[in-house]
């Protein structure tokens, strides 16, 4: 880190000793999962920076920016419309849940089978670790699966300012007028947060902001689909991960620098692996920070992830919001539409999903799909099930993944990633 935020850290209430043993796991995964790949785009020493600053210099420029006025606002999940914030004066972030912490604490307040980003939400809190969430003004919390839903009633208990989010389980006239009312009473709550109201102006300017961010996400995603890949998975899927949290104007540039970058790769057949290495797509559950295990097993067992299907990829970026309308009243409709489209597997039924899976998997050139389940989720084991046996049946083959964020398991799960390469090959 290159400053010392001691003083920063302290002030935001943060447990100086733990937060240290997170940085230092965090900086040794980091070197070990990331620093050590082959055939990296140099663009990529931008997402290195990030990282290295993670707790360090993003969160003083978002301090500052609270000091000229300017709120954050915290999220747990991809419906939270970051239009709305934007144009409401405050900043979003993403609480990360990608690693256990402070578990003994957390097994006291949820049942011990409870999801792993769940139980990582409360670690960060309850371990007091995340600058994030102890700088946030607000915290949204959305009913989701019933994990979320039911550990939202205690997480209020835990944050000063929770705003939960109801959210519709299926995809009817009914389901997008309850979105829309939601998304309305978010607006009023994130108005009434920063003072500042949403006006025409600011909604068409914020939309187009987080467009751009998508678009460029959406170029790389592109880029990927070449032969040799010219990224690796794990790198891609670290700028879907700081696309949560950097800000946005110079995420966007970053990205689409890197995009330039891998379209001379592509030309001089230059790839992070090998020409026909077989390629994976990812699909199921968030891959939140500093969940890196699954696609480090992967690419060190000899294939490369080309797509994810999930929060943290083309799932949550998949669909650009419309731009074109004039007042709050149509803009505000166009964020619904564009929301509505997101196939979480909380919907039921979910068959948009398996669409697009099969889409991507065609688009990204997939020799095979890895669901990732974590444990405990039922939404994403229970849809696992029907998803493998649609692909299979179709020629696609599957491999069904149930795992948590410890390692004990990583020996076994890269026995079964390697067989199943082998049958790709
Ligand atoms: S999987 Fe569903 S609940 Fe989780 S972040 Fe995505 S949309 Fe939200
Ligand atoms: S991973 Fe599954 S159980 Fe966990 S929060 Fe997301 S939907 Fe809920």
């Amino acid at each position: 880190m290159g400053e010392d935020y001691r003083g920063m850290w302290r002030d935001l209430g943060l447990d100086l000793a733990a937060h240290d043993v997170l940085l230092g796991v965090l900086g040794n995964a980091y070197r070990d999962i990331f620093l050590s790949q082959k055939n990296r785009p140099e663009g990529m020493a931008y997402f290195d920076f990030v990282m290295s600053e993670v707790h360090g210099l993003r969160i003083r420029e978002l301090l500052d920016e609270k000091k000229s006025g300017r709120k954050i606002i915290g999220s747990y999940c991809v419906f939270v419309p970051e239009e709305i914030v934007l144009a409401a004066n405050a900043s979003l972030v993403g609480l990360c849940s990608g690693a256990d912490f402070a578990m003994e604490e957390v097994e006291r307040l949820l049942p011990r089978n409870t999801c792993p980003l769940i139980k990582s939400s409360f670690g960060f809190k309850l371990g007091r670790v995340c600058p994030y969430l102890e700088s946030a003004d607000m915290v949204v919390g959305e009913n989701t699966c019933d994990g979320k839903k039911k550990a939202y009633e205690t997480l209020g208990g835990l944050v000063g300012n929770l705003h939960v989010m109801d959210l519709p389980q299926v995809k009817s006239v009914q389901g997008r007028a309850l979105l829309k009312a939601e998304y309305e009473r978010f607006r009023a709550a994130a108005e009434k947060l920063t003072g500042v109201p949403v006006t025409a102006e600011t909604l068409k300017k914020a939309i187009k902001t987080v467009n751009a961010k998508r678009a460029a996400i959406h170029c790389l995603s592109s880029l990927r689909r070449a032969d040799p890949a010219p990224i690796s998975g794990l790198d891609a899927l670290l700028a879907n991960q700081v696309f949560f949290y950097d800000n946005p104007a110079r995420f966007t540039d970053s990205v689409n620098g890197i995009c330039d970058e891998l379209e001379r790769r592509i030309a001089e057949k230059k790839g992070a692996f090998p020409g026909k290495t077989p390629r994976i797509l990812l699909s199921g559950c968030p891959q939140a920070v500093p969940n890196w295990k699954l696609p480090f097993l992967v690419e060190t067992s000899g294939a490369v992830i080309v797509g994810e299907e999930s929060c943290v990829g083309e799932r949550g970026t998949r669909n650009l919001t419309d731009d074109s309308g004039e007042t709050v009243e149509e803009m505000m409709e166009a964020i619904v539409d564009r929301y509505f489209q997101v196939d979480c597997a909380i919907f039921t039924p979910n068959p948009d999903r398996l669409g697009h899976i099969r889409e991507m998997a065609a688009a990204c050139g997939a020799d095979g799909v890895i669901h990732y389940g974590l444990q405990f989720c039922q939404p994403y084991l229970m849809e696992s099930i029907p998803v493998e046996t649609a692909l299979e049946k179709e020629g696609i083959p599957t491999l069904r993944i149930e795992t948590d964020y410890g390692m004990e398991d990583a020996g076994q799960l890269k026995t079964r990633i390697q067989a199943f390469i082998e049958q790709l090959r």
